[in-house]
């Protein structure tokens, strides 16, 4: 069933959250954790109403339960969501499960099994391979054929709105003759998608058919202390810079909401080997941008773009990550890459916004960034823009709190 209007007015006007998203998420009202779906204005208690599923699957507060239960459960949640919230004869029984948002805590909307990163963006990789080996070497040589990643941290995984705290690590400068054990000095962002794995997999999978393990898409900051890995990076890869933390967004806006605002991957520029040609087009059109907030101040928003510049969808970067007989688990988090676009407002990181930190940009205010600074609030924000309606993802925040004191025996 499909519908393009609730009985609840929220839902029908200027919302992240029309009838046509129904994304799934965590909430505590004061009532103890558990899983709703967001409507407007309101958080549904989906545990409480009469979806005619197995109540089970709502018993503990993740979605991880129901993304297991597999994809004929999803399509007949989704319907059911979709007819009481649209059909004022359900209005009696359910508008006593709506619970406002604003009065609401928003949790961890599943456990990450694990986390993957990815690297998938041609601007990004461009941008930053020209900052660190010169226009001439600026995409490694096997870019165009492999979506790049590498293994990252589940336990670090956590939901906007948590601090984040800057960390310490080995760097090592130019002018160093020696490395340093020192608080990160250019803490970063990286504005991506996350995609959630639904559907576990034993084995190699297509790329058609990793599209349809994935279960829904969130916000992602890949919060990256470039000091730390420009010295660790080589030869394995990101390590410490990467763990701190990873921030995603609160709400799974599920795939099958995205469906209208597919688009296609660009034409490969070398012909892909044949498990990752697309049988469909595996990208979104998901308008996305940044905001930065000092302490005390107001936001500016530092960086408008859009997850249609991929180059390499989640559905291929699924694929690819099942080649090596990889299982993958239910709640398997995969980072798409940094999202940048072609030109310089369009850029997800602050490293390629201030070029390095060479070309510092200006805040409203007159303060200027190179870096996150202690104290800054970074917030994504994005949605899929239809004709009068939005599928949005509401915010992925986060505040960067000053380095912890040096412990004695780090001195
Ligand atoms: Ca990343």
């Amino acid at each position: 069933m499909s519908a393009t209007r609730s009985w609840l007015d929220s839902a029908n006007g200027d919302t992240d959250f029309p009838i046509r998203n129904l994304p799934y998420g965590v909430f505590d009202d004061g009532g103890g954790a558990r899983c709703g779906v967001a409507i407007g204005d309101r958080i549904l208690d989906v545990g409480k109403v009469h979806h005619g599923l197995d109540p089970t699957l709502f018993a503990e507060p993740a979605w991880n339960a129901v993304m297991a239960a597999g994809p004929a459960v999803w399509a007949a949640l989704r319907a059911r969501l979709t007819e009481l919230l649209s059909d004022a004869a359900h209005r009696p029984a359910v508008e006593p499960h709506l619970v406002p948002m604003a009065g609401a805590r928003l949790l961890m909307p599943f456990r990450v099994s694990e986390y993957t990163d990815f690297y998938a963006g041609r601007h990004h990789a461009t941008n930053v391979g020209t900052m660190f080996r010169g226009a001439e070497n600026a995409l490694p040589p096997n870019w165009l054929s492999i979506p790049i990643g590498y293994n990252g941290r589940a336990s670090s995984v956590v939901v906007s709105g948590t601090p984040v705290r800057r960390p310490w690590g080995q760097v090592k400068g130019p002018n160093d003759e020696l490395p340093r054990f020192a608080p990160s000095a250019r803490f970063d962002i990286e504005l991506e998608i996350g995609a959630i794995v639904g559907q576990p997999s034993e084995g190699m999978v297509p790329v058609a058919a990793a599209d349809e393990m994935i279960f829904g898409y969130v916000l992602l900051n890949d919060w990256s202390a470039r000091d730390i890995q420009a010295w660790e990076y080589q030869p394995l890869g990101p390590f410490q810079a990467k763990a701190t933390a990873t921030t995603i967004s609160p709400w799974i806006v599920t795939r099958a909401a995205l469906e209208p605002f597919r688009t296609a991957t660009p034409e490969p520029e070398r012909p892909l080997l044949p498990y990752l040609t697309p049988s469909r087009p595996g990208l979104y059109d998901i308008d996305l941008e940044i905001g930065l907030t000092p302490e005390g101040g107001t936001e500016t928003v530092i960086a408008r773009t859009n997850y249609r510049e991929m180059y390499y969808s989640s559905a291929q970067q699924l694929a690819h990550h099942t080649t090596s007989g990889c299982p993958m688990r239910v709640g398997d988090l995969l980072g798409s890459g940094t999202i940048s676009g072609p030109d310089r407002e369009n850029r997800g990181s602050l490293l390629e916004l201030s070029w390095g930190g060479k070309e510092p940009f200006a805040l409203a205010g007159g303060a200027t960034r190179s870096f996150v600074e202690d104290g800054d609030t970074l917030v994504l924000r994005g949605a899929a823009k239809g004709d009068g309606y939005r599928i949005g993802f509401g915010e992925c925040s986060g505040q960067l709190l000053p380095a912890v004191a040096q412990p004695d025996w780090a001195r």
